[in-house]
């Protein structure tokens, strides 16, 4: 039997990481899957560490990963692919939203000779209004760019081994895991399933950083806001055609337009538009900024490996 790798990120979930190792535990086993859990506690400020510790006592196919601080999920995500060892790896989070049953089918679906299986939210669980509307119109820009269907699109899935390394060899650090797992391509198939709702703990998605994330990513995958830059221009460009025409047709009629407040406007407005295309362009000089550094994309300061410590537990 072929061993699966599951890659779970965790910020601040001491109150679920322990659980959902249990679970994936008890599902994996009855399964008969031979299964690796890399748990990246992604600097959390609560007692995360302690309970991967404690589920690698008590579980020898889990491994630990302890960064230095908080680098985000993305940085998780890849920290565990990258400390994966299984021909098939999965990514899952960390609170059990992700339902454990579905693994195994994608599993399944991988041993029929997949190699990506993407899950597919079929339900956005207890989300707002709001921010269901939201996020359609992200996951709309992101598919038109990516040419991907990406609606309802998730950080659950599983990868073929060919799959995990064509992304661990990609060099960016602003990386959009969600759709860089279609852009590689390969046999794909995708799996509907419904978020559970958090037992325990807190989301880390506050309105804004869902804004700010949104926003990082379509600038990490596309060049809508630049599209977007000069579309805005073009039609600047012709508004004021139409009024420079209009006004020498009154000039000339002995009709002079009345000047004060139609320049203030229009300075206004081509002084504002100018500003928002430069923080635009400037927002994509910056990431380049943070690429050519090259700073590496998270710091680990401790790997565990569940099966030393049940080997010193036995001396
Ligand atoms: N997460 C992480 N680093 C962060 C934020 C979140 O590793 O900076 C993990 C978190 O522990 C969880 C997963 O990413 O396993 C999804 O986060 P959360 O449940 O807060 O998001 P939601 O399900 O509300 O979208
Ligand atoms: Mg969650």
């Amino acid at each position: 039997m072929k061993r699966l790798s599951v890659v779970l990120p965790a910020y601040n979930e001491e109150l679920m990481v322990g659980k959902t190792c249990r679970v994936l535990r008890e599902v994996l086993t009855e399964a008969e899957i031979p299964y690796e859990l890399v748990v990246v506690n992604d600097g959390s400020s609560d007692g995360t560490w302690a309970e991967i510790e404690k589920a690698g006592k008590k579980d020898p196919n889990v491994t630990g990963v302890h960064f230095s601080r908080n680098f985000g999920k993305e940085a998780a995500v890849f920290a565990g692919l990258a400390q994966a060892s299984g021909d098939v790896i999965a990514v899952m989070d960390c609170d059990l939203q992700h339902p454990p049953a579905t693994l195994v089918q994608m599993y399944r679906l991988w041993q029929d000779g997949y190699e990506v299986i993407e899950g597919v939210k079929s339900d956005r669980g207890k989300e707002g209004a709001v921010h269901k509307k939201c996020a359609e119109f992200f996951y709309g820009i992101m598919t038109k760019a990516t040419k991907v269907n990406m609606k309802d699109a998730s950080d659950f899935k599983m990868m073929d081994r060919k799959a995990v390394d064509s992304i661990l060899s990609m060099p960016e650090r602003n990386m959009f895991f969600r759709a860089t797992s279609s852009w590689v391509g390969f046999k794909t198939t995708s799996v509907r399933f419904e978020v559970q709702e958090r037992e325990a703990g807190v989301s880390k998605w506050s309105p804004w950083s869902l804004v700010k994330y949104a926003f990082t990513n379509i600038v990490a995958f596309t060049t809508v806001p630049l599209q977007f830059v000069t579309v805005g221009g073009l039609i600047c460009f012709l508004c004021s055609l139409a009024l420079m025409i209009y006004s020498l047709v009154q000039y000339f009629g002995g009709r002079a337009v009345e000047g004060y407040t139609t320049l203030l406007l229009v300075l206004l407005l081509i002084g504002s538009a100018v500003m928002i295309s430069l923080g635009i362009i400037g927002y994509y000089i910056a990431k380049i900024y943070e690429e050519v550094k090259h700073r590496p994309r998270y710091i680990v300061s401790k790997i565990i490996h569940g099966s030393e410590e049940d080997l010193e537990r036995r001396k």
